[in-house]
């Protein structure tokens, strides 16, 4: 063959690659699901004397969703399904709360985190929540690099993925800005971790705040995250309420629309002001965000 044939073949070959691979994306694409936006809140967000007032608040200005904090959260569990109890409201993600970091240089740290890591995973499941965010390490909680961290990380996640869908929720990784963590911090290099990891527990989440640092494109970074996204931060680029400053939601809104999401969209910020008026304002702004961006 020379080198006029092989081009020929090569270009017959890659037609018809192209010919198979478009006809299933685009019937995986009509069966996909319309994103919807599932407003939630950190607890400590909302204001209320109680956690069942601060569920009735939630809702009564539009939000469905709760995120408790994982820590001592097995003695809460009454409390919180008591709170969310006959209302449209339901646990979204649990943030954290372990001990130990997943990629320290520590054994007895890493086994620390495995070990409570497990534990606040049964919590989370009898509050059928979506998932518990784990930050692999914070910049002062390892010496190893990213290829150490790395190798320590997807070694461990399938193990801790199993013990997520025994309880019927996930682990969910959260990339952070340099200024936290030097370890994960784009939410492609999250979603190439769960791909390599390749476990249905082990997924991942973005945080508006953070993305506003390390991402060159709220919706490239969505897009990227794809199937592994199942929970995302809201805050300013203040780290305020959405709303507060400039930071737009458009773009990002646009790729959680592109691929269908169908999880929540979570308060993790500050608010200058009255909670009271500032929220219900803030929830206002993120549906009209949501409804600007076009696909
Ligand atoms: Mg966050």
């Amino acid at each position: 063959m020379n080198r006029r044939d092989l081009l020929k073949s090569a270009a017959a070959v890659s037609m018809t690659g192209m010919l198979g691979s478009t006809v299933p994306a685009l019937a995986q694409q009509a069966e996909k699901k319309q994103a919807v936006l599932k407003i939630s809140s950190q607890d400590g967000r909302i204001p209320g004397k109680s956690l069942r007032e601060k569920v009735e608040k939630l809702e009564k200005w539009g939000g469905c969703g709760l995120e408790v904090g994982g820590g001592g959260l097995a003695g809460r569990v009454k409390e919180i399904q008591e709170a969310i109890k006959g209302t449209g409201v339901k646990v979204s993600a649990i943030c954290a709360g372990f001990s130990g970091a997943p990629i320290s240089h520590d054994p007895e740290e890493r086994k620390k985190a495995v070990t409570t890591i497990k534990e606040i995973l049964k919590s989370a499941g009898e509050l059928e929540s979506t998932g518990l965010i784990i930050v692999p390490a914070f910049n002062n909680q390892t010496t190893l690099d990213n290829k150490e961290g790395r190798k320590i990380l997807v070694e461990m996640l399938p193990e801790l993925g199993e013990a997520a869908v025994q309880c019927k929720t996930r682990i969910l990784l959260e990339p952070l800005n340099r200024g936290e963590a030097f370890f994960l911090r784009q939410l492609a290099d999250a979603a190439a971790i769960c791909r390599d990891v390749n476990h249905p527990g082990i997924c991942m989440m973005g945080d508006f705040y953070h993305m506003s640092r390390e991402e060159t494109s709220d919706c490239g970074a969505f897009l990227s995250a794809g199937k592994y996204l199942h929970h995302v931060h809201l805050a300013s680029w203040k780290r305020n309420l959405p709303g507060q400053d400039e930071r737009s939601f458009v773009d990002g809104f646009r790729g959680l629309k592109m691929i269908g999401y169908q999880d929540y969209c979570s308060l993790e910020c500050g608010c200058v002001g009255n909670p009271e008026v500032e929220v219900p304002k803030s929830f206002e702004f993120l549906r009209k965000q949501w409804e600007e961006a076009t696909i």
